[in-house]
């Protein structure tokens, strides 16, 4: 790619309509200026998706521009923060005008609707990468940490689980529903703001499950009991699970306890707060699921409703589980 290319791409990354007060300076100078409202802290988080690695070859570029995004902005909403700014690197094998247009509609159609204005980034020759790093608020002392879930406290997820996974797996047989779910994942940001007040914990569900799950438990060498009949599965995923697959579908606990990619919220809630939670997250699209309680013994254990014991059966996640 030439000189000029790298400036043709720059340009199709200069056209938001969001413009914010506190952007000073976007892009086009040599850094971008940007001003933090007093009282407020800086949230910070990168991704990085690699063709390949985090995306198959055929994925729409306006998939990969929102889901580079829409990943960041899920690890912000599970901090309880506000988005406000993005930054963009590209690695580009080749100019292609028509890929890059369809890219920067992806990231913008997102980008707009949460205002975030995208301030910088950079430019180069190689493997299709793409990293993005977002930047968003949060009143002093009250970001949401991983850490911080007490014995007692109910665990929740937002949303469904194990779709994107579901599409993964059955690939060119997934419908459109579950497909949409793994390339445009929608960030629970607004399930994020509400929970500031309430959570004790939280995490956004992007390894699974069990694994994210871990993760608050770690902190406080904490356990949880995990009723995997309570787990919340999307009607597209109940409907897929039932019809006959090209091959066999994996047991039906496995995907919602152990596949990525669903960017929802897992949060823990003290008990007296569960009420409120449950009003507010039902307000919105995403809604919530109670699915098990933190426990002081370490281990994930997981059980079915008629309280039988139930063991994953992925053998990567088998050290979260209890003895
Ligand atoms: P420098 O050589 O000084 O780092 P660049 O040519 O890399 O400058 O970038 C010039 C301007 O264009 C900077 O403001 C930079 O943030 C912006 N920019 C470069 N690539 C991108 C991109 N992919 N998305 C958004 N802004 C970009
Ligand atoms: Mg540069």
């Amino acid at each position: 790619m030439s000189g000029d290319e790298f400036d043709i791409i720059r340009q199709h990354f200069t056209h938001q309509p969001v413009v914010r007060e506190d952007v000073l300076l976007g892009v086009g100078d040599d850094a971008a200026l940007l001003q933090v409202a007093a009282g407020a802290e800086l949230v910070v988080c990168m991704d990085t998706l690699v063709a390949g690695v985090h995306f198959s070859a055929d994925t729409p570029a306006a998939a990969i521009g929102h889901k580079a995004l829409a990943v960041n902005l899920s690890d912000l909403a599970a901090m309880g923060a506000e988005p406000a700014w993005a930054t963009l690197a590209l690695t580009l094998p080749e100019y292609h005008p028509v890929w890059l247009s369809d890219f920067a509609r992806g990231f913008f159609a997102l980008a707009d609707h949460y205002r975030v204005q995208l301030v910088g980034g950079d430019t180069t020759h190689g493997p299709l990468a793409v990293t993005v790093q977002v930047h968003g608020f949060i009143r002093n002392g009250k970001a949401l940490r991983r850490s911080g879930a007490q014995p007692g406290d109910r665990i929740y997820v937002t949303g469904t689980l194990g779709d994107a996974g579901l599409a993964l797996v059955l690939r060119a047989a997934a419908g459109e529903a579950l497909r949409r779910r793994l390339d445009y994942p929608l960030p629970r940001i607004e399930a994020g703001l509400a929970l500031r007040k309430y959570a004790s914990a939280m995490i956004d569900v992007s390894d699974g499950l069990l694994a994210d799950l871990g993760h608050l438990l770690e902190g406080g060498d904490l356990g949880a009991r995990l009723d995997v009949d309570a787990l919340p599965h999307s009607s597209a995923f109940l409907e897929a699970m039932e019809q006959p697959g090209p091959g066999p579908h994996p047991p039906f606990y496995e995907l919602p306890l152990s596949a990525g990619d669903d960017y929802e919220l897992c949060f823990t809630v003290s008990p007296q707060h569960c009420a409120a939670v449950e009003a507010r997250l039902g307000g919105l699209v995403c809604g919530c699921t109670a699915i098990g309680v933190i426990e002081p013994q370490p281990g994930i254990r997981c059980h079915r409703r008629d309280g039988s014991d139930y063991r994953p059966a992925t053998r990567g996640y088998l050290h979260f589980v209890g003895e």
